[in-house]
């Protein structure tokens, strides 16, 4: 995940300058937050970039882990493929007493987004604690969840633990890298009855403070948009550029790139939407809130429509949108081009295609020689999980205790996570809510990333409760 989550929940404040407060220490660690300290040091210490990583090593790491807790070799599946031999993942299952209780799942990617040394204030790759914030690449993008799910296997299998739901864990390489191996997606395709799942836990959701260590909101994410490229194309026999004509590869894909920015897909609502905008909106005392408020109790009142589309998170999470991102044409100075191309990036709303968005785009330019073509890797429709009371309900509960008087807000991502993959075989993907971020993003997938001390800990409490809320 990355900081596109992030503008959408800032509620009726302001987004506050990249200043972040800093925060109060932790009283003396518990003997069992010191060993989850450790399992967290050593996460964020195996660099797991695709570049120069190994999210095979990390999943080693774990799995030994597990075995010292008691996992048995059967419980434990390493995988990667022989082309990736460096992007490998671990499965791991805790067996339940019920027969009829369906499993659930704690789904979390290992991979980090490259980090270069020399761009850092501290090494990357050392767990530096200062200021009441660990520092290292994945410390937020999403090292401590990671450990928070190894530490609760691992502390449930040596309290002997029972739950009546089996309980799941699939760490996975390649979330980060669209086209890398893709962990998530593999074992969906591949393993589906090894994570088989009534729902998954994942990244996503989540805390938010204003900027000064306060908590605002906590949110569970419930669907995500669909990521896919089309590549916009347009030949021509091309000639002398002396004598040019009107007929022009490059003139053609600029008036169908006008085209395409001037088309807005319609408004549509999720469940989650629905009850974002009602309950985001009526958080705020502005015209915007208002106005989010009138658009989910009327998605056709256009006038407020135009106010929330003015706020580009907002903008985005109300439709399928379509962006030109790469450009490319012509072959010389002096020649009439005789290719040119684009490449559009399309954020397809939950339940469309990528036929539908497609056939859309197609309609909008409005000229037969321009190509579309989606690019690979095709991704599946997006399916809104739906807004299930037996997970909300829960997550509900821990919220008030853990946050007294803070809202936890059901929310759609913009960006992709790979819930994706999961919700294409039936899986219904959450983000959990618990630990907390910054309004600046904490630098995932930036410079210095960042994740509160208290957010880790206390992160690392509330996910155990909630695992055990459902499992039980
Ligand atoms: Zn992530």
């Amino acid at each position: 995940m990355s900081i596109r989550t992030v503008t959408a929940f800032t509620l009726g404040l302001a987004i506050q300058a990249l200043a972040f407060a800093q925060e109060p220490p932790m009283q003396p660690l518990r003997p069992d937050q010191v060993a989850f300290r450790a399992l967290y040091k050593e996460l964020v210490e195996t660099d797991t970039t695709v570049s120069s990583g190994s999210c095979t090593t990390a999943a080693e790491q774990i799995a030994a882990h597990l075995k010292s807790a008691g996992f048995a070799d059967k419980d434990i599946t390493l995988f990667s493929v022989p082309e990736h031999p460096q992007e490998g993942g671990i499965v791991a299952v805790l067996a339940g007493a019920s027969k009829k209780a369906q499993p659930m799942l704690l789904l979390g990617h290992l991979d980090v987004v490259e980090a270069k040394r020399a761009d850092w204030t501290r090494d990357p790759f050392t767990l530096i604690e200062e200021n009441g914030y660990f520092f290292g690449r994945g410390t937020a993008d999403m090292k401590a969840m990671d450990a928070s799910w190894v530490d609760a296997m691992m502390r449930f299998k040596r309290g002997g633990y029972h739950p009546k739901r089996t309980i799941k864990m699939a760490l996975t390489c390649g979330e980060e890298t669209t086209y890398a191996f893709n962990g998530a997606e593999w074992l969906a395709k591949n393993k589906p009855d090894l994570i088989s799942a009534a729902f998954a836990l994942n990244e996503g959701g989540g805390g938010r403070t204003d900027g000064h260590g306060k908590i605002v909101v906590q949110t569970i994410q419930v669907g995500e948009k669909a990521s896919q490229n089309y590549t916009l194309e347009s030949v021509n026999a091309g000639g002398h550029s002396s004598i040019p004509i009107r007929d022009n590869a490059i003139y053609e894909l600029a008036d169908a790139l006008a085209k395409v920015r001037d088309y807005e897909f319609p408004v549509k609502f999720t469940d989650t939407t629905r009850a974002y905008f009602a309950k985001a909106g009526a958080a705020r005392t502005d015209e915007l809130g208002q106005a989010m408020v009138a658009l989910a109790q009327n998605p056709d009142d256009h006038a407020a429509e135009a106010i929330v589309s003015n706020d580009r998170s907002y903008h985005s999470m109300l439709r399928t949108t379509c962006v030109a991102t790469l450009l490319e044409g012509g072959h010389a100075n002096n020649a009439l081009p005789q290719h040119a191309a684009a490449n559009i990036n399309c954020r397809i709303f939950p339940g469309e295609t990528v036929e539908q968005t497609q056939a859309a785009l197609v309609a909008a330019i409005g000229d037969s020689k321009v190509k579309i073509t989606p690019v690979p890797p095709l991704r599946p429709i997006a399916k809104p999980a739906a807004l299930n009371p037996e997970v909300i309900g829960p997550a509900e509960k821990l919220v008030a205790k853990y946050f007294p008087g803070v809202p936890l807000v059901p929310t759609m991502s913009t960006g992709a996570t790979d819930g994706i993959f999961l919700e294409a075989i039936g899986i219904p993907v959450y983000g959990a809510p618990g630990g907390w971020g910054d309004p600046d993003g904490n630098g995932a997938h930036g410079l210095n990333e960042r994740r509160s001390v208290r957010s880790v800990y206390v992160g690392r409490d509330f996910l155990t409760d909630l695992i055990k809320a459902y499992a039980d």
